[in-house]
This record gives structure tokens, sequence and C-alpha cells, in this order.
């Protein structure tokens, strides 16, 4: 395990414990979220080691790296995901101002989004650590995707659109990646990042079970001001945030899940909805949002 001594988004080390959260979905093992005294930042603390983080994702239920079909949970991602997909590439075409162009993106899983962008005519590419998931989507679409590592490989101003769709979350070198997609983008390119918010309705109604923390595979919890603080900084202006209405349910659904074992849909759609609804009323704390971001040139 590595611990942080101080916060990697203002450099504090006035740091205090936050929450202690279960890894429900592989190892049981439970982890501490510290909180940054000065800026408020949340981040897992102590972590494993990058070189051993790939240990944590080996579930059946880590259903973003495989296609499994098993359980209601995993059927309604699976035909939400239909409509998101759809959704996602509208706002690509929309954030970006383009029919077609370059778009790369960043953990793409299994291809699925970077399909449905490929199919309107896009030239996309994929990075993807999952050694499994990348081989299933060079097989079922024909993309082309690249390892984790080969970020910084890519050509500089080749890019119109980069994507993270609940990746940034998981990557260790946070900086270092903003600042390689900041080289790679056009100078009219633009960043779409959708990130879990750990200050929206559900999360605080869920505390500890709030299944968006996914400890230890997440280690940093952002809220939107971090996002914008943490991209001002790279020389990134925010210019959107934009909600993810279903993302409310779904981790109502799987925090009721941890925190009874079974999960209770009644519970998990009213807490889906009244998250949406504080999030209407209040705006910005939905569940998950996603940040339309521009270089600054
Ligand atoms: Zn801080």
């Amino acid at each position: 395990m590595e611990t942080l001594s101080t916060c990697p988004l203002c450099g504090s080390s006035q740091l205090s414990s936050f929450l202690e959260c279960t890894d429900y979905t592989v190892s049981k093992e439970k982890f501490k979220i510290t909180e940054c005294e000065s800026c408020g930042f949340r981040f897992t603390n102590p972590r494993p080691e990058e070189g051993v983080a790939g240990d944590y994702y080996k579930s059946e239920d880590y259903i973003s790296h495989s296609n499994t079909t098993k359980g209601i949970i995993n059927k309604v991602y699976r035909r939400v995901r239909k409509i998101t997909l759809k959704n996602k590439y509208h706002l690509v075409a929309s954030a970006s101002g383009k029919s077609t162009g370059n778009l790369l993106d960043i953990g793409c899983g299994t291809g699925e989004f970077a399909n449905t962008c490929a199919k309107f005519g896009w030239k996309v590419k994929g990075i993807e650590p999952s050694g499994m998931a990348r081989e299933f989507a060079k097989k079922e679409y024909g993309l082309e995707v690249a390892d984790a590592g080969s970020l910084n490989s890519f050509t500089s101003n080749s890019m119109d659109v980069v994507t993270a769709w609940h990746v940034l979350e998981h990557i260790y070198d946070l900086k270092g990646t903003i600042e390689q997609v900041k080289r790679i983008l056009t100078a009219e390119g633009v960043f779409i990042v959708a990130l879990p918010n750990c200050s929206s309705a559900d999360a605080q109604f869920y505390k500890e079970y709030w299944a968006a923390y996914d400890v230890p595979r997440h280690i940093w919890h952002f809220t939107p001001a971090h996002v914008q603080a943490l991209f001002e900084s790279k020389g990134f202006k925010l210019t959107k945030i934009l909600p993810m209405y279903f993302d409310a349910y779904y981790i109502s659904m799987l925090s009721e899940k941890y925190k009874g074992g079974n999960v209770n849909y009644g519970r998990a759609l009213v807490h889906g909805f009244f998250s949406n609804r504080q999030a209407k009323k209040t705006g910005n704390t939905f569940s998950s949002e996603v940040y339309i971001l521009k270089p600054n040139r």
C-alpha cells in the first residue's frame, strides 16, 4: 500500500480522515478516504501501489470490462447503455461543432462508445489498460486500441475530441494524463470528461455504501468544484457541466445492494429520483456529471 501525505490537488499536508468504505465487488477489503482540510479534495488513502492495482479489477461484476448479461442490474445497465451511447455521441458532435474528426477514447473498455463514433464516420482510437477488453474491442469492432502507457506516443495537435467516460477517477498519474491530453488536442479541440460526483444527494445519503466510491479502483473522489480547480491549474477552461440522469438510478441500485445484500429496487428508484430532483434544484450536484473542457491556447 502507498500513503499520500499531501493533497495531490493543492499540496496541503493538513489531511483528515473522511470515510471508511468496503470494496464490495472484488476484495471485500476496507479502504479509507482522506479529505484535504485546505481544499476539501477527497482521495483513497492509503491505496494499492499502481503496479498491483490491476488485482482489484478481477471480478465478473466489473461490468465495464466484460459483457456479462447475468443479473437484473447488468440487464438494466446494458439497456441504458444503448441509449446513453447515442446521447454521448451527440454530445461529441455538439461540443466539438464537428460531424466527423479524430477522436481518442481513453479507457475505452470493450469499445462500445468508440464503435458508436466510428459508425457515425469519426476516425477513432482507444486506450485501454485491460488486455481482455482490448482484445474484445479489436476482435468485435475492429478498433485500434493501445495500452495504457501509450498516451505519450500520440502525435501533438492530432485529436479533435478526447473522451474519458468514468476513467480519470482510476488514473494514478492524473496531472500527467491531463497534460498529455492538452498536448494531443488541436487548438479547437475538446476534452469530454465524465466523473462521479461525491457531493451529490445520493452520495450524501448512502455515505460509505455509495457505490461510486468504488474503492480502491477509484482513487480520486471529485466534486464539480475540484474538477474545475484541477483543470484550470492544467490550462483548461471548463465551458459546461451536463448531468448524467441515469447514473443516480444505477448508483442507487448498487448502493442498495451494498447496504442490504439484496437490492430494494423501489428504494433505489426513489433515491435516484430524489437525487436528480435535488440536483435540478441546487445545480451541479448530479450523481455523475459530464465536463466539457477546452484547452487555453
Ligand atoms: Zn487540497
